[in-house]
C-alpha cells in the first residue's frame, strides 16, 4: 500500500468512526469523512487539522439516500489517492421484530448492509488492479448471536462478517486487505439513536480503547478482529466446526433422515 493513502470514513461525525477519524489523522493519513452531520464533520476536522496537519474533505450524505450513496462511490472509485475505506456508518434498532416498522427495518438494511457492499464494490476493482489497498467493515458480536434478541441488526451484521470474509478470501490473493471488526457493546450515540440506555447494559467498552483494539488487528493484517473475545481459540474453534462441515454439505442426495 502506498505509504500514507487517505482514508475515507463512513459515520465519522461520532463514535467509532470519528476516532476512526482521529487514530488515523495521528498516524498521518488525509481523510475523507462521510455521515449526514455536516457541522460536527467540520468541528472535528478542524481539530484534527489543527492538530494533524492533515488534509481532510468532507462528503455529506445519507447512505440510505441512492443518490448521496451514488455521490461517495464516485469518490472511491474515481480518487487515487484512496487507499482505506473504513465502512463504519450504521445504526441499530430498538425493540422486538413485531413492533419494528418495516420501513425503519427497511432503512435499517439499507444502511447496514447495502451501503456497506456497494462502497466495497465502487473500491474493489481499482484495489484489486492496483494490488493493494484495505477496506474495513464495522460488523458486530451480534451477528453471531441470534440469541440476543436483535434479529434485523445481527442479521446485517451477520451479512458485513460473511462479506467480509467472503471478500477476504477473493481479494487477498490481489494484495487487498479485508477486516470485519467485530465489537461488542462501545459507548457511543448508536444506543440512545436506537432508544436504549447504555448505562442499563453490563460491561460495556470504551469507544478509544475499541478502536486501538482494532487497529492492533488491522497492523496484523488479521481478516476478524474481535477486540472484547479474550480467548482467541473459542474464534478458531468456531471456524473450524464451520470448515469441517463443508464437505458434508455438497452432496447429490438428501441426508437419510430426508429420504421419504
Ligand atoms: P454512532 O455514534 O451512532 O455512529 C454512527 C455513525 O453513522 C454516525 O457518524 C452517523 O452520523 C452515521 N450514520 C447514521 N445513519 C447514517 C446515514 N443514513 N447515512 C450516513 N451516515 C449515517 O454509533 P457507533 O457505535 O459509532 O456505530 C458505528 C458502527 O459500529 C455501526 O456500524 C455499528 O453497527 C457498529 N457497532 C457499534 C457497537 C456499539 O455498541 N456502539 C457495537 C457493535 C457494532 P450522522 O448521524 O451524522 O449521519
Amino acid at each position: 500500500m502506498a505509504e500514507n493513502p487517505t482514508v475515507l470514513i463512513t459515520g465519522a461525525s461520532s463514535g467509532i468512526g470519528a476516532t476512526y477519524a482521529d487514530r488515523f489523522a495521528r498516524r498521518g493519513h488525509d481523510l475523507v469523512l462521510v455521515a449526514r452531520d455536516k457541522e460536527r464533520m467540520e468541528v472535528l476536522a478542524a481539530r484534527l487539522r489543527d492538530e494533524t496537519g492533515v488534509a481532510i474533505d468532507i462528503l455529506q450524505a445519507d447512505l440510505t439516500n441512492p443518490g448521496e450513496l451514488a455521490v461517495v462511490e464516485t469518490r472511491l472509485r474515481d480518487d487515487r489517492r484512496i487507499g482505506v475505506l473504513v465502512n463504519n456508518a450504521g445504526a441499530a434498532l430498538g425493540g422486538a421484530f413485531v413492533t419494528q416498522a418495516a420501513d425503519d427495518v427497511g432503512r435499517l438494511v439499507a444502511l447496514n448492509t447495502t451501503a456497506v457492499v456497494r462502497l466495497a464494490s465502487a473500491v474493489a476493482p481499482r484495489f484489486a488492479e492496483a494490488g493493494e489497498g484495505a477496506i474495513v467493515n464495522i460488523s458486530s458480536v451480534v451477528g453471531l448471536a441470534p440469541e440476543f434478541g436483535m434479529s434485523v441488526y445481527g442479521a446485517t451484521k451477520a451479512f458485513v462478517t460473511f462479506l467480509s470474509q467472503g471478500l477476504s478470501f477473493e481479494l487477498g490473493p490481489k494484495g487487498v486487505y479485508v477486516q470485519a471488526v467485530l465489537p461488542a457493546a462501545t459507548r457511543t450515540e448508536i444506543w440512545e439513536r436506537a432508544s436504549i440506555d447504555v448505562n442499563a447494559l453490563p460491561l460495556v467498552m470504551e469507544v478509544g480503547e475499541l478502536v486501538d483494539a482494532a487497529l492492533v488487528g488491522f497492523d496484523r493484517r488479521e481478516p476478524v478482529t474481535i477486540p472484547p473475545l479474550h480467548d482467541a481459540g473459542q474464534w478458531d474453534a468456531y471456524q473450524t466446526a464451520r470448515q469441517t462441515m463443508l464437505p458434508g454439505i455438497r452432496q447429490e442426495h438428501a441426508a437419510a433422515r430426508y429420504q421419504a
